[in-house]
């Protein structure tokens, strides 16, 4: 799951007759999505999809954020007699092009929680389409981007579908922040923050270098980055990742930024950025509970205050719902009985956890980050942590000091 909500006391249709003459397509098969979205109302946007050379095809739905109840998109099918069917998913059917409507928030008021996933407009002049419910396949295309209608330089491949989602944004950016290891596409819904913008990308730098030899993935870091203001009565603060694009919230009050706004947001992007770069294969516990601790670990090397998971737990776990809950049976009430009250123990108990393991292997002059790679697991269905991982544990702080803390926390 890529959702990251940190509970801190925090497309009209345009047929597309000329794929071949787009610069980003990679070869004539890749399908196109077109958005377009008219001036007038920039809150609804169509996405059109000409099929003309697939024969029959079979659609399947757009993947979806789980435990969602998804809306059925209403998908017309524009046959070659210009007749308009609508298509049923899973079933073959031949169309000259499909096409459906989708809409966008329009961001308001400070009071965007961006774990809440959802597509946003942004009245500063720009889009954010999220994959999520929004984007059906076609069976056996591997190869799909989706393109802004009259900006044909504006396309973004459709991520794999065992890859993060989508997070598709563009319009009118904000800045982009270049250094020697980043390229960054900002969007941002006011300029509040442009005067923080030289020392918030020497610390993204500063984190991707740190967060990119952990998770042993060094790749070119072309990302979006769309930054949304939650005003600080909502107490919290949220982020999503999807590939090669993150979005996250960043604290004000009354339209100001706080002491805690650069802490906040900088750690919310590390922990987005910890998803976003890594492939390791894990439940959701060890994924979110990972992300967490270690958003923690690159916010502590900017030099900026942010407090420690441990002491965090030890302040809320009295009043914390399912506090005495370990994070196994945590991971099982969320993944089998979708109760998602037990989510919120793997940020904060989970993180704690992984932090004092840290510091018991520190105090061996050993470091959790070189064991990360253990923790990959080929059985996405396991909760456990592998017993290569514990035996390696055991053997640099013993038996008894692995005991204690499996038993307070897992
Ligand atoms: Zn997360």
């Amino acid at each position: 799951m890529r959702l990251g909500t940190l509970i801190v006391s925090i497309i009209r249709l345009v047929l597309s007759c000329c794929v071949a003459i787009i610069p980003f397509a990679v070869n004539a098969n890749e399908l196109i999505y077109w958005i377009d979205v008219p001036k007038s109302k920039p809150t609804v946007a169509t996405i059109s999809v000409d099929t003309s050379q697939l024969g029959d095809f079979i659609l399947s739905p757009s993947r979806d954020i789980p435990a969602s109840n998804q809306t059925a998109l209403d998908i017309s099918c524009i046959t070659s007699q210009k007749s308009r069917l609508t298509v049923k998913y899973d079933k073959p059917i031949r169309c000259e092009s499909i096409q459906w409507s989708v809409r966008f928030k329009p961001l308001k008021a400070n009071e965007y929680d961006a774990s809440s996933q959802q597509s946003i407009y942004s009245p500063t002049g720009w889009w954010l389409l999220f994959e999520w419910g929004n984007l059906p396949r076609i069976i056996g295309n591997e190869a799909a981007a989706i393109c802004v209608v009259g900006r044909d330089d504006v396309c973004k491949k459709l991520p794999d579908i065992h890859s993060a989602p989508l997070l598709f944004a563009w319009g009118k950016q904000t800045a982009t922040i270049t250094t020697d290891k980043l390229k960054l596409t900002l969007f941002a819904d006011s300029t509040i923050l442009t005067p923080e913008l030289p020392n918030i990308s020497r610390q993204l730098e500063r984190q991707y270098t740190y967060l990119s030899q952990v998770f042993s993935q060094n790749r070119l870091f072309d990302w979006s980055l769309i930054w949304v203001a939650i005003d600080q009565k909502y107490k919290k603060v949220g982020g999503a990742a999807g590939t090669n694009a993150y979005i996250a919230n960043y604290l004000v009050a009354d339209d100001e930024l706080t002491d805690k706004t650069l802490p906040m947001l900088l750690r919310v992007s590390a922990h987005e950025t910890v998803h976003g770069l890594s492939n390791y294969t894990l439940p959701s516990w060890i994924n979110e509970s990972l992300a967490e601790y270690y958003a923690f670990k690159a916010v502590q090397l900017s030099m900026v205050k942010t407090s420690a998971p441990v002491d965090e737990w030890a302040k809320r776990r009295n009043t914390f719902p399912h506090a005495d809950v370990g994070l196994y049976i945590a991971h099982k009430k969320v993944t089998e009985d979708k109760d998602m009250s037990y989510y919120p123990l793997f940020y904060l108990k989970g993180s704690a956890f992984w932090q004092e393991l840290d510091l018991a292997l520190q105090a061996s002059e050993k470091k959790l980050d070189d064991y990360i790679s253990l923790l990959s697991s080929p059985n996405i269905q396991s909760t456990d942590l592998n017993q290569a991982f514990i035996d390696a544990m055991i053997k640099i702080i013993g038996s008894s000091h692995w005991a204690t803390i499996s038993n307070k926390y897992l």
